[in-house]
């Protein structure tokens, strides 16, 4: 049975891009940078596999058409990467290639630890090929993060920084806020040393506090790291960092297999379902 889209609508800007395109508009119109992305993970045949990569490669294009100020993210398991690794490689060299021809940016989400890995390699050699045209994320509170950022960083590579959304067990994760966002903080250190323009993925005060602060002792300026929300949270917050001088980016979801997404976020934060039932009430 598929739930109604309305539960979703909070979270998610539509069940197709022309659904979203209105939403897209009036965060650009803001002043608001996107990210968007065509959800759905974890593909299981290969045609279904093509035809995503085929979504993406419309999506580029419909970016252009619609002269929206926005990159998108992509997830390897939706390019097939639990099919076969080099059908998936393949899968994103297809769409990298339009990329860079239409000098568009393209971030591959980082999903549950069992991909850590192999995200991380793929990335490694797509970035050789294709440079500032493509970015991938680091969780914070994996233990491995530590070194992955270390050497992304030295590679120059265009990392997002998040806490990470998926459950993990203790012996490859942290598993309490403050070790968490120790880490984050800590992570965070090595990419505004070592990279151009890090992005930082998250909703809480005291990391957008402690980055505003770190930022200016270390006399970083306000354009040279950027901050990211998701869609339907903070907005508020969003537009008054874009007026302070930061970088903003809103990552905007849509398509119709918005569950397993919708999912994470009730699951992370209980006043999400509070969010939730406002937003249908209010229909
Ligand atoms: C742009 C973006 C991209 C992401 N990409 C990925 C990815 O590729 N892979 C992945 O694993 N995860 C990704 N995530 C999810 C991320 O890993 C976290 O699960 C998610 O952001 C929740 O952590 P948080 O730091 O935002 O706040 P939380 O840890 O959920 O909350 C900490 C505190 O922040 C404050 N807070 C949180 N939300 C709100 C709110 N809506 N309003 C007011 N205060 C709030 C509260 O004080 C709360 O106690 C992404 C997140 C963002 C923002």
């Amino acid at each position: 049975m598929k739930l109604p889209f309305i539960l979703a609508k909070r979270f998610v800007a539509g069940e197709s891009f022309t659904e979203s395109i209105p939403k897209a508009k009036e965060l650009n119109n803001k002043n608001l940078k996107l990210t968007l992305d065509l959800l759905g993970e974890n593909v299981k045949d290969r045609q279904t596999a093509s035809d995503t990569v085929d979504s993406y490669i419309r999506l580029l294009d419909g970016i252009n058409e619609h002269e929206l100020e926005s990159s998108i993210s992509i997830k390897l398991t939706m390019m097939g990467l639990d099919i076969d690794e080099d059908f998936c490689r393949e899968n994103l060299f297809r769409l990298l290639d339009i990329a860079q021809k239409h000098d568009q940016f393209v971030r591959i989400d980082m999903e549950g630890s069992d991909n850590t890995q192999i995200t991380l390699d793929i990335f490694k050699e797509a970035h050789q090929r294709y440079g500032s045209h493509i970015g991938t994320v680091i969780q914070s509170m994996l233990h491995r993060s530590k070194n992955d950022i270390n050497e992304l960083a030295d590679m120059g590579a265009d990392i997002r920084l998040v806490k990470g959304a998926y459950n993990e067990p203790s012996k490859i994760a942290h598993q309490n806020m403050p070790a968490i966002r120790e880490a984050f903080k800590e992570q965070a250190k090595v990419l505004l040393e070592k990279t151009d323009f890090p992005r930082f993925g998250t909703h809480d005060d005291e990391l957008i506090d402690w980055l505003k602060t770190y930022t200016t002792k270390n006399d970083i300026p306000k354009d040279r790291f950027e901050f990211q929300m998701l869609y339907g949270l903070r907005e508020d917050t969003m537009v008054q960092l874009t007026e302070e001088g930061y970088r903003t980016r809103v990552y905007v979801p849509f398509g119709s297999d918005w569950l397993p997404y919708f999912t994470r976020r009730l699951a992370e934060r209980k006043e999400n379902i509070w969010f939730v039932l406002s937003t249908m009430f209010k229909n």
